[in-house]
């Protein structure tokens, strides 16, 4: 097993006073996709490698109400996450920051604007591996408009564009660099990102293509901007994998999918013996990382005897709510030599489409037999294998 080494620190910088926003309430505390400005960014460095601390730095007044968003965020950043006052220009905030990360002494610094939101965690990483590389790493894109300066005389004059970038956040640096960088005497209310500083040292900066999606929230209408370009482009998928086996018995009705099938036998089982929703909750946990059904029911407790299988269907579901996943999709094999399930389909569909809040397009049940032979064959058995996608937007 392979150790990673925890060599990056990272510095969210959310205080500013946004003033082209109007209004009173700092931009990095808006409502974006249900949660503060600031919290987007945070998730996304929760998920980096090698993170070994991450510094928010937020107004002063803002201290009590960034210190409450730790429960709810990801187990390892809620350890890893210094909350921080800033000082009266970027610079200075940023100062404040590389402070805070002086303990867990990081080789490499990400500085990130709160006002992105939408910086990937692949661009994070890229960053991340340019700057060990060179020492300094900015993301940037080509600018393709046609750039002209106007003049207060209502004059105009065409700039050249070519070797033009924009230039986002994450930048990425050696701690020593930037500490270096932040030290010289500088212009604080001119220099707009680290770079600056970086270069006045004559330090080479590598550079990352950036990512048109990365947008700087600066006006208003820029967070429903921001929104629609995360869209479907940063939604999180996972599938998971389930499989269930139950032996047969005589005497119906067999439970599955949360339908009673007619028939002449049941499946065994210490809950209701349901193998589909066994499957699609194993499915459902295994996309998330949460286990298996028997993690959390276990089938020695009185309490699961008999127990209706949706109830572990639906509590899974509510795990995985919690860390932000919903189904998305299912697609369900049932081995079994009978009943036969063509009749039955539609209803398990319609059921399995319910339970996971799902369209019937989103949600599919096929049937397999065993040609007679092994224990499924002979009819002692039957088995079922799911696959579930989720998404996390
Ligand atoms: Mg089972």
């Amino acid at each position: 097993m392979t150790t990673v080494r925890r060599d990056l620190g990272a510095i969210v910088v959310a205080a500013g006073r946004s003033t082209r926003m109007g209004g009173t309430t700092p931009k990095v505390w808006l409502p974006y996709r249900g949660e503060p400005l600031l919290v987007s960014s945070l998730r996304t460095i929760a998920a980096v490698e090698s993170l070994a601390a991450v510094v928010l730095v937020v107004r002063e007044e803002e201290l009590a109400r960034a210190e409450a968003l730790r429960p709810s965020l990801p187990a390892p950043l809620r350890e890893r996450l210094h909350v921080v006052a800033g000082g009266r220009e970027r610079s200075d905030s940023v100062r404040c920051g590389l402070a805070a990360l002086a303990a867990a002494a990081p080789s490499i610094v990400l500085v990130h604007d709160a006002a992105r939101p939408n910086a990937s965690r692949s661009l994070f990483e890229r960053v991340a591996a340019a700057a060990r590389e060179h020492g300094a790493a900015v993301p940037g894109l080509p600018i393709v408009d046609t750039l002209r300066r106007r003049s207060a005389d209502g004059r105009s004059a065409t700039v050249d564009r070519s070797g033009l970038h924009a230039v986002q956040t994450p930048q990425g640096f050696a701690r020593e660099l930037l500490e270096r960088a932040h030290a010289q005497p500088a212009d604080a209310a001119a220099t707009t990102d680290d770079a600056m500083l970086v270069e006045a040292l004559g330090a080479p900066i590598a550079w990352v293509d950036g990512e048109a999606a990365n947008l700087k929230v600066t006006l208003p209408a820029d967070l429903e901007l921001a929104a629609r370009l995360a869209g479907g482009a940063t939604m999180e998928r996972r599938v998971g994998l389930g499989h269930d086996l139950h032996r047969l018995a005589p005497g119906g009705p067999l439970r599955l999918g949360g339908v009673d099938l007619a028939g002449d036998v049941h499946a065994v089982g210490h809950s209701d013996g349901d193998a589909l929703l066994h499957a699609v909750t194993d499915a459902l946990l295994g996309a998330c990382a949460l286990g298996d059904i028997g993690t959390h029911f276990s089938d020695k407790a009185a309490e699961n005897r008999g127990r209706d299988s949706a109830e572990f269907l639906r509590h899974a579901i509510a795990l995985a709510a919690q860390r932000g996943f919903a189904p998305l999709q299912v697609d369900v094999v049932v081995r079994l030599e009978k009943p036969k399930l063509a009749p039955h389909r539609a209803a398990l569909v319609a059921r399995l489409a319910e339970l996971l809040g799902l369209p019937l397009d989103a949600v599919s049940i096929k049937a397999k037999t065993a040609e007679g032979v092994d224990a499924i064959g002979e009819g002692r058995a039957l088995a079922c294998d799911a696959v579930v996608q989720m998404g996390r937007s």
